[in-house]
């Protein structure tokens, strides 16, 4: 079963997905689904990155908005963030 957050949201639930939104927490980021269609920019993480705010998901390149995300991004992050401290060691095999 699949447990949505609607909006409005709150400050917090706003910042932990605009965290996701940056790629500073791990997780796919919320996309714009036009973003195959029209330009959109990249945020640095991934192109037409959706931006949360209090009313919802809102695209910055076209204007399309949604009013929900996933309850489980909100649990799985804060875990990722755990994890990704506890790998911090491993940092420098990058390519
Ligand atoms: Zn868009």
């Amino acid at each position: 079963m699949m447990n949505l957050i609607d909006a409005p949201w709150t400050a917090e639930q706003i910042e932990t997905l605009n965290r996701l939104q940056r790629g500073e927490l791990y997780g796919h980021p919320y996309t714009c689904p036009h973003r195959g269609e029209v330009p959109h920019h990249d945020n640095g993480h991934d192109t037409g990155c959706l931006l949360a705010t209090k009313d919802g998901w809102v695209c910055p390149d076209c204007g399309y908005t949604q009013d929900w995300a996933h309850a489980s991004s909100l649990e799985a992050m804060s875990l990722a963030d755990m994890m990704r401290l506890l790998s911090r060691r491993q940092e420098g095999a990058c390519p």
